[in-house]
């Protein structure tokens, strides 16, 4: 299916989110695409709960409050939101047009490419044992999509985190038997998460090993077991019908470096006047560019993206000059938001 837009933005951290409400503003409509399953980027995915105290009129705000109100001011643009699926490929198709590929197939044309892919795309931190990758999919897993593929199997489930924690829990009425895996009896976990999961030990309805995968024992092509060696110094074999790793996510460049951007040390470089790459037509705000003098804030990356929104303005109408006006008295920008306001302070 291809779709049409005047602007695809790669990344729905709170950069590329706040991108759709500097393009909205001058009526530029635009698509979103994000790798993760949810918009938000590193406040969501790294510090949802943390306090925020340096984005300007908000005191404090946590990451997800951050991610919620850009949601909120975003929509009455409508840009449409396309999760869970990494941007592959950019290509440029003429001057005007480029061409945007997701893994999962979706296509996008568009007149300009905004970056906003912050530190790359998340991805899986994967199982560090030899073969591996053979079984990735099959019998090794780094996201649960049905529980119910479980269902009546030997599970073991290797991570300390609240994604471990958690999914341990929600398979355990469905698998056969669940063993818990993790370096120590530590947990990053919510508390309420580890006390229950020690709670179905003692019931003996699961089991947790202090240990770490060291191997894989497979027969022909099915994955038999895997090696624990456990806090005793003693390795032991684990027999099981799946593996799931929830080792947590680090943030891979990936596909971008192969788009023809000049990268500087993992970040596009871009001018500070349009944030525009050396292709005419691609621009990169947010933690992904680089140019001198950059800081890698939120507020930052919202500076970067009111200009490169004038930038695309221009690109996309040219010869027409751009005005620069007011939320407060633009009817134009009161239309486009949806909102009205009292004769007398609409200027
Ligand atoms: P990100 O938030 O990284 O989002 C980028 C998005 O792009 C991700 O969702 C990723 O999945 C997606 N993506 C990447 N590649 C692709 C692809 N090929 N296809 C599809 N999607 C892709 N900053 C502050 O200003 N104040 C703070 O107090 C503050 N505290 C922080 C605390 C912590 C613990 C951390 C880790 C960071 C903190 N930061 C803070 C930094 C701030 O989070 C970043 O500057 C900000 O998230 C950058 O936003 P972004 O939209 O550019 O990128």
């Amino acid at each position: 299916m291809m779709i049409e837009t005047d602007v695809v933005i790669v990344g729905a951290g709170p950069v590329g989110l706040f991108q759709v409400f500097e393009l909205g503003l001058l009526g530029i409509k635009a698509h979103v695409v994000d790798a993760l399953a949810v918009p938000g980027g590193q406040c969501i995915e790294l510090y949802p709960d943390k306090p925020i105290y340096d984005i300007p009129a908000l005191p404090i705000c946590t990451g997800r409050e951050l991610t919620d109100n850009l949601l909120r001011q975003i929509e009455p643009f409508g840009a449409q939101f396309h999760l869970d699926q990494e941007v592959s490929a950019v290509t440029q198709i003429d001057e005007q047009y480029f061409q945007v590929l997701t893994a999962k197939g979706t296509f996008i044309r568009c007149r300009a490419v905004i970056v906003a892919a912050g530190l790359g795309a998340f991805q899986p931190r994967k199982v560090a044992v030899p073969n591996a990758d053979v079984f990735e999919g099959k019998q090794i897993h780094y996201a649960v999509r049905n529980p119910q593929h479980y269902a009546g199997k030997d599970l073991v489930i290797l991570g300390g985190g609240d994604s471990a924690l958690d999914w341990a829990l929600a398979l355990q009425p469905v698998a056969r038997s669940v063993v818990l895996v993790h370096r120590s009896s530590d947990f990053r976990a919510a508390p309420a998460t580890v006390a229950k999961m020690r709670a179905l030990c003692d019931a003996q309805q699961m089991q947790f090993m202090v240990g770490n995968i060291t191997g894989l024992n497979a027969e022909g092509e099915t994955l038999k077991s895997i090696n624990v060696l456990g806090g005793d110094s003693v390795t032991r074999a684990v027999e099981l019908d799946h593996l799931l790793a929830f080792y947590g996510l680090s943030p891979k460049l990936g596909p971008i470096a192969e788009w023809g951007l000049g990268i500087d040390r993992n970040q596009i470089q871009v001018d500070p006047e349009k944030f525009q790459s050396n292709v005419p037509g691609i621009y990169a705000v947010g933690d992904i560019n680089t140019y001198p003098g950059k800081k890698k804030l939120i507020l930052c990356g919202f500076h970067e993206a009111a200009l490169a929104a004038f930038a695309i303005k221009s690109r996309l109408n040219p010869g027409e000059k751009v005005h620069l006006q007011y939320t407060t008295t633009s009817p134009i920008m009161h239309k486009r938001l949806g909102v009205s306001v009292p004769a007398d302070t609409a200027g």
